[in-house]
């Protein structure tokens, strides 16, 4: 059987536990996968910054952490919005184009 120490009281517990014996602290954080930052970091490349809430949701991750996600989220969204804009204007640019040799 594996123990751990409690986060918040430091007393023992063990690791199959969900919340700490001694004190009631939850031990499981978060929301399990998609809490963790390999979940974090796969969830950011599929959705973006729509995966902002989930960070600041997490328990496992330090502030730090979170501001790092946060700015790196924001980069990925504006140069999402700009590749769109782009895009757009190459489409309309190219059906101008079309019509205008009709
Ligand atoms: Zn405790």
């Amino acid at each position: 059987m594996n123990e751990i120490r409690c986060s918040r009281c430091g007393r023992m517990v063990e690791e199959t536990d969900n919340f700490c014996r001694h004190c009631g602290y939850s031990l499981k954080p978060g929301r399990g996968f998609l809490n963790s930052h390999t979940g974090i970091i796969l969830l950011m490349l599929i959705v973006g910054p729509f995966a902002l809430p989930l960070v600041w949701t997490s328990k496992r991750m330090g502030l730090v952490a979170k501001i790092i996600y946060t700015i790196i989220m924001l980069a990925m969204g504006y140069y999402l919005v700009m590749a769109c804009l782009q895009i757009y204007q190459l489409t309309f640019g190219m059906m101008q184009g079309m019509m205008g040799g009709l």
